[in-house]
C-alpha cells in the first residue's frame, strides 16, 4: 500500500514535466535598427536582463551581417558574450523570390564569414521571410549548400507579427501618443500566445502531440520590454522553454516539404498543406489591419467608431 502511495506521487510529479508543452525562443533581423524607444545601448542591456531575470536560459539571435556597423557590432558582441546563440539570416536579408539562386548563396556566403568572429557562432541558417525558395532548382541549391557547410535550416514553427506590433508602437511613440505599457504588455502577451496556441493545436491535430516548437521573434525594443512577461504566461499555461539544439532534435526537424510553395508559413504550416489543409495556415494575427484595429482599441484607447 505505502508502495503504491510512493509510486503514485513519483508519477504526480513527473507528469506535468513530460506533458509540458515545450519551445525555445529565436530573435531574428539583430542588429535591428533602434532609435526609437530605446537606443541601441539600452536595449541590448534590457534584453539580457530581462532573459536573465526571467531565467529564460540560452536563445538565438540571427544576424543579418551588414547591419555590423560600429554599434551593431558591439550590440552583436554582448549577445554574444552572454552566451547565446549567433546564426546566420544571411548578409543583406533578399527576398529569395525576388533573387537569383547564385546571388542569394554569395549574401549567405558572406554572412557565414562574417558571423566566424562570434565565439557562439552556430551553423543554423534563418531564411529571410522563411523564404525557402520557389522552384526545385532554387531551393535545391540552398540545401546542398546548407549541407555542405554543415547548416541546420532554422526553420520555425510559431510564427507571428511581432515585428508590426513594434511598428505600431514606435510610430506612437514618435507621434508622441500616450502608450500604457501594461496595456501594451498584455496586448502583445496576449496576441503571441493566440498565435502560438493555433500553431501548436495544428501541430496536435497532424502530429497527434504537440512536438518541440521553435518561436519567432525579432530583435526589438517591445521584446526588450516584454520577453519576461511572455515567458511568464508561457509559464502559467504550462509551458516550458528550452534551448534551441533540443527543439531541432524534433523529428519535424528533418521534415521535406515535397513540393516548393512561394510563401511559408513555418514547419507546422508545411505539415498541415502537405495533408490537405489549404485555408488557414496563418493565423488571424498574422494580419497588419487586425493588428492595429485592436492595438489603437485596447493599447491607445482609442473607441471603434
Ligand atoms: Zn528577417
Amino acid at each position: 500500500m505505502q508502495r503504491s502511495i510512493f509510486i503514485l506521487i513519483i508519477y504526480l510529479l513527473i507528469i506535468p514535466a513530460v506533458n509540458a508543452k515545450q519551445l525555445a525562443i529565436t530573435f531574428d533581423d539583430a542588429p535591428r535598427k533602434a532609435d526609437g524607444y530605446f537606443d541601441s545601448p539600452t536595449r541590448a542591456k534590457v534584453l539580457i536582463e530581462s532573459l536573465e531575470q526571467h531565467k529564460i536560459g540560452k536563445v538565438a539571435f540571427f544576424s543579418t551581417t551588414q547591419s555590423l556597423d560600429k554599434e551593431g557590432l558591439e550590440r552583436m558582441r554582448r549577445y554574444d558574450k552572454a552566451g547565446h546563440i549567433i546564426g546566420n539570416h544571411t548578409h543583406s536579408h533578399p527576398n529569395f523570390l525576388k533573387t537569383e539562386l547564385s546571388a542569394y548563396q554569395a549574401d549567405f556566403l558572406r554572412a557565414h564569414q562574417l558571423l566566424q568572429q562570434f565565439d557562439n557562432f552556430k551553423p543554423y541558417f534563418r531564411f529571410p521571410y522563411l523564404r525557402e525558395g520557389e522552384t526545385v532548382e532554387k531551393r535545391g541549391g540552398m540545401r546542398s549548400l546548407l549541407q555542405e557547410n554543415n547548416y541546420q535550416n532554422a526553420y520555425i514553427t510559431l510564427n507571428n507579427y511581432d515585428w508590426y506590433i513594434e511598428e505600431l508602437f514606435q510610430s506612437a511613440v514618435k507621434d508622441g501618443r500616450p502608450v500604457d505599457m501594461e496595456r501594451l504588455s498584455s496586448f502583445y502577451v496576449d496576441v503571441l500566445m493566440a498565435s502560438i496556441n493555433y500553431y501548436d493545436a495544428m501541430a496536435s491535430k497532424y502530429l497527434g502531440h504537440s512536438p518541440k516548437h521553435v518561436i519567432l521573434l525579432h530583435e526589438m525594443d517591445i521584446t526588450a520590454l516584454f520577453i519576461g512577461d511572455l515567458a511568464q504566461r508561457l509559464r502559467q499555461e504550462g509551458w516550458k522553454i528550452i534551448p534551441l539544439e533540443e527543439a531541432y532534435k524534433d523529428p519535424i526537424a528533418t521534415y521535406q516539404l515535397s513540393q516548393p510553395i512561394k510563401y511559408n508559413p513555418g514547419r507546422i504550416g508545411e505539415i498541415a498543406l502537405a495533408k490537405g489543409q489549404k485555408k488557414s495556415l496563418w493565423h488571424d494575427t498574422l494580419d497588419e489591419s487586425y493588428l492595429q484595429k485592436r492595438f489603437n482599441q485596447e493599447v491607445l484607447l482609442m473607441s471603434a467608431h
